[in-house]
Formats: structure tokens, sequence, C-alpha cells
């Protein structure tokens, strides 16, 4: 068993669409970033990319590079699993937090496992997404951007 941890922040912007887990989730702002910022997959990328010894998000799809502008994250999250699976490892589980003031993720949570679920060919089980505030404290707090943090196993 190897076990890798991940982190994500963006910062929201107007005129953006909020994804996260893949799904669009309605709310005045969205997230930037070169890809579609959905920082949970980027978050979850880089714990499975941890865990089994390859880099990161950044070496794998540099933000240099315009072919990845824009980019479907939940296509690089497979992406990267597929070499994950060719280095010799499976993916066992991951466990997500979520840090954001607003907008309300709980309501999405399970779109968002099925979605990650599916983009990772593992059960629904194997995913843990929990969402919480930061109790109106700094950056997050203020609404700025959100954080996450990803914990995943691998055999
Ligand atoms: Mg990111």
């Amino acid at each position: 068993m190897r076990v890798g941890i991940g982190y994500d922040s963006h910062r929201f912007a107007m005129g953006r669409p909020l994804i996260l887990g893949g799904v669009r989730i309605p709310h005045t702002h969205g997230l930037t970033g070169h890809s579609d910022a959905d920082a949970i997959c980027h978050a979850l990328t880089d714990a499975i990319l941890g865990a089994a010894g390859l880099g990161d998000i950044g070496h794998m799809f540099p933000d240099s590079d315009p072919q990845w502008k824009d980019a479907d994250s939940v296509q690089l999250l497979s992406r990267a699993n597929l070499a994950v699976t060719e280095a010799g490892h499976h993916l066992v589980h991951a466990d997500l937090t979520v840090i954001a003031e607003e907008p309300k993720l709980a309501p999405y949570v399970d779109a968002m496992q099925q979605r990650l679920a599916d983009a990772l060919v593992v059960g629904l089980s194997a995913i843990s997404i929990k969402a919480k505030s930061n109790e109106g404290m700094g950056w997050i707090g203020r609404g700025e951007g959100i954080a996450v943090i990803a914990v995943a196993t691998v055999s």
C-alpha cells in the first residue's frame, strides 16, 4: 500500500463556469486557471500521482502547453490514472475535503463522486468527498477562492 497527498487552490472570477469534480455547478463565479480550473480533479490527480511516485499534475500537463488550455480536468485525471496503472499501481481509495465558503456543495457531492469513480474505473465507495466552509476566516472565508485536499491510497 502507498499513500499520496494532493492540494490545490483556485481563485474565483466572474465570467467563468464553476466546474468541480467534473460537475458544472450553478454559481455567480467560476474558478480561474489554464485548464477548466477543477480544483477537485487537480488535487486528486496529484494525490494518485504522488502515491505512485510519478511526479505531479504540473509536470505531466504543463500550463505552458497550449493543448491543455481549457482542458477538461476529468480527462487529465483519467490520463494520470492510466499512467499510474501502467506503472503497476491500482487506486484503492481516495478521500477529499473541499473547503469553500460558497456555494454549498453538498447537493452536488453524489454527482461528483459518480463522475470521478467513472473516470478512475473504481466503485463509488472508493471515492469520498467532503465539503466544508472555512468558518468565514481568511481568503477562503472572504470568498476569494477555494482549496481542496486529497489523499489517495494505491496498491
Ligand atoms: Mg489547479
